[in-house]
């Protein structure tokens, strides 16, 4: 079962990424993780795609299609996964396409997370994270359980800069602009569910399991 994560920054989609993956057992991919993990062992790619990560825009095609096809050429892929925050772009989604109809197979669900804007502002100015081993926490929604500290390593939580307000409002811009669009790309391929993001955790898992099930029947 392969599965793509729509939605805008902060939507929630890691959160229900995350929860499918343990109910199917198959590998949550996230782009993001894989750049934060490499700028935290400071690789060459890792110090390239921080300069647009930092600016709230998207890093290169050509840095990011091979290392996605690399991770989902993995043998932990054999059986499916889910890919949350790629593709971003329909160049991107094409590429994974092609790619995947190389193997004969395709990507089988689309299911993009809505939440408004105004939402997601509040949300992600809430968003802690580890410098040191990348966990993430919410000051309201998932507190660590000693404030600002992690949870995982003791380490102090931190506001991701690409977490700010400023950078969030230019996020959300290049989310309309350029993943937005993937929206009617997978709806025209008949395999996008849509869910309300602004419901519980629980009640986001519930559709989207529903959703699952009844299509993998
Ligand atoms: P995320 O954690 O998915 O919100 O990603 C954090 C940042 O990593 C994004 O704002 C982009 O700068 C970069 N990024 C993650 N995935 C992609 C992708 N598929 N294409 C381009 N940039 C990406």
């Amino acid at each position: 079962m392969k599965i793509v994560m729509l939605g805008a920054p902060g939507a929630g989609k890691g959160t229900q990424a995350d929860r499918i993956a343990e109910k199917f057992g198959i590998p949550h991919i996230s782009t993001g993780d894989i750049f934060r993990a490499n700028l935290r062992e400071g690789t060459e790619l890792g110090k390239k795609a921080k300069v647009y990560m930092d600016r709230g825009e998207l890093v290169p095609d050509d840095l990011t299609c091979d290392l996605l096809i690399d991770r989902v050429s993995k043998e932990d892929c054999a059986e499916g996964y889910i890919l949350d925050g790629f593709p971003r772009t329909i160049a991107q989604a094409e590429v994974l396409d092609r790619a995947l109809k190389a193997l004969n197979t395709a990507v089988d669900f689309a299911i993009d997370v809505e939440v408004p804007d105004e939402d997601i502002v509040t949300r992600m100015s809430g968003r802690r994270a580890c410098p040191k081993c990348g966990a993430t926490y919410h000051v309201k929604y998932m507190p660590s359980k000693i404030e600002d500290k992690c949870d995982k390593c003791g380490s102090d939580l931190i506001l991701r800069d690409d977490d700010k307000p400023e950078t969030v409002l230019k996020r959300l811009r290049v989310y309309h602009d350029q993943t937005q669009p993937l929206i009617d790309y997978y709806q025209k391929k008949g395999i996008l569910h849509t869910v309300d993001g602004t419901k519980t955790p629980e009640a986001v898992f519930g559709s989207i399991l529903a959703f699952l099930g009844k299509e993998s029947v």
